[in-house]
């Protein structure tokens, strides 16, 4: 069955037959107003104020009466009519804004939720919520179980804002042509996934460590349920921490917490400026969901990793920074971002502290820099239990991790369930019994290169599946793009 359709139908329905009842209900309305009409016409004739005149020719004319949806073009001012105001047309609206509410919230996959906000409201027993709870009682049979062995997981590092200042040939241009994504790539991948039918999960709606009947705690499935012919993918974005190399390459200075609450970035604009706007990932994911609901599983967002030694989200909050006349003051900007990431469904993530190989550092090193990585920015964003690998070096080969392997235990020891590398493979899941495992995707400047380069229909190509990297590429980079 195609969802889409039979959605919009079902709501064409819905919203005839709301009209057709706001007119029922309205015409016992319609016939005091002419009652009132025909009373203040009188008033009128006996020589009424001018007010009752106005007030009767402004009744007259009420579009509600008419089944005009449009209040405004009513010319009468509100003071005039204030004390004859129906309440008709707001109980109309508060149902339409409902059902809207509904809608959205069903958007998300989350039938239940849309069904609970209907039975639980003041319009349970209509009409159109009981047509409404039908319709999602329907799709909610057709949904199907997503097999997580086969959830592609893909990553970004910052967005790059403006392309001539990355790609402007200084000494960090190479890098940014590898691993950054530009914005405008960055959306038209976005479009291509979310044509393609890919819904964003959370790493935690694909297993969570439950206790099991032995008293232990396992790596348990969930189950992800999606219509016909969409699949849960994982979004993932490293390295959020607006290095201080990065100043002046075209890219977000931090995040902030914008005016409507949610997740947004600073950026300096060429005068000097700073402006608050959609300058990464996170604010341009947040207002692609705005518009898309159906990219997003139930308010699922991506997740964020942060390394430490340069502090996180743009503030310098390592300890090496504790000279900072503003350090205290930027450890709490930063705790309350973190905080407001994770209330619009963001998952936050550990890079390691200081960008580190996991896998081959001395085993030393290796848990000083996880200590510090808790001391230092756990602290600040609050519990987690991912950990994206830098350079995507896991701490074994892909044979299932066991508690023979020091570094598994110690990362298991501080918390961690979720352990991500990279892998280019459309998918790489391994469940083991107490943890996830999963691969994750670069999708930047050096991965569509490598696309476009192997040619259309080359068995070396690896995004086909997402979108096709010639028609996302930018044009601006300077090419052939080279691992160095
Ligand atoms: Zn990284």
């Amino acid at each position: 069955m195609n969802n889409k359709n039979y959605r919009g139908n079902a709501r064409k329905k819905r919203l005839t037959k709301i009209k057709r009842n706001r007119l029922l209900r309205q015409l016992p309305f319609y016939i005091i107003g002419m009652l009132i009409i025909g009373l203040l016409g009188g008033l009128t004739y006996l020589g009424g104020t001018k007010l009752a005149a106005q007030i009767a020719s402004g009744r007259g004319e009420n579009p509600e009466a008419e089944g005009n949806d449009n209040p405004s073009s009513d010319e009468t001012s509100p003071e005039e009519t204030a004390s004859l105001t129906y309440t008709v047309p707001d109980t109309v609206s508060a149902a339409d804004a409902l059902l809207s509410e509904a809608d959205r919230i069903a958007a998300g996959y989350d039938y239940d939720g849309a069904i609970q906000l209907l039975q639980n409201s003041e319009f349970a027993g209509s009409d159109q919520v009981t047509d409404a709870i039908a319709e999602y009682e329907a799709i909610k049979a057709t949904l199907q179980p997503a097999d997580y062995h086969t959830i592609t997981h893909v990553f970004f590092h910052s967005l790059v804002m403006d392309e001539a200042k990355a790609f402007d040939g200084d000494d960090d241009e190479a890098g940014y042509n590898q691993v950054m994504t530009t914005k405008d790539e960055f959306l038209k991948i976005l479009d291509s996934m979310h044509e393609k039918g890919f819904v964003l999960v959370r790493l935690h709606d694909i297993a969570l460590m439950t206790q099991g009947d032995d008293g232990q705690m396992h790596m348990t499935p969930q189950q992800i349920l999606l219509p016909e012919g969409k699949k849960a993918c994982v979004m993932s974005q490293d390295d959020v921490c607006y290095y201080p190399y990065m100043t002046g390459d075209g890219f977000a200075s931090r995040m902030v917490i914008g005016s409507d609450g949610k997740p947004a970035c600073e950026m300096t604009m060429d005068d000097g400026s700073v402006s608050v706007g959609a300058y990464d990932l996170v604010p341009l994911l947040e207002e692609y969901i705005q518009a898309h609901p159906d990219f997003s599983y139930k308010g699922a967002r991506a997740v964020i990793a942060f390394t430490g030694y340069e502090g996180i989200l743009g503030y310098r909050t390592s300890s090496s920074y504790s000279d900072s006349p503003t350090y205290e003051q930027d450890r709490q900007a930063a705790a309350a971002v973190a905080q407001c990431l994770r209330d619009n469904g963001w998952e936050l993530a550990s890079h390691s502290w200081g960008h580190r190989d996991m896998g081959t550092i001395d085993y030393d090193k290796f848990k000083a820099d996880c200590d510090k990585w808790e001391n230092e920015v756990e602290t600040l964003i609050g519990d987690t239990d991912i950990i994206l690998f830098p350079f995507g070096a896991d701490i074994s080969d892909w044979h299932p991790y066991t508690h023979e392997n020091e570094r598994f235990n110690y990362l298991k020891s501080l918390g961690f369930d979720y352990y991500c590398n990279v892998d280019s493979s459309p998918y790489w899941v391994q469940l083991g019994g107490d943890y996830i495992r999963q691969g994750r995707r670069n999708l930047d400047g050096y991965r569509m290169w490598k696309d476009i380069e192997a040619g259309e229909g080359s068995p070396d190509r690896k995004l086909d599946d997402l979108f096709r990297a010639e028609d996302v590429f930018s044009s601006n980079r300077p090419t052939p793009v080279e691992w160095s």
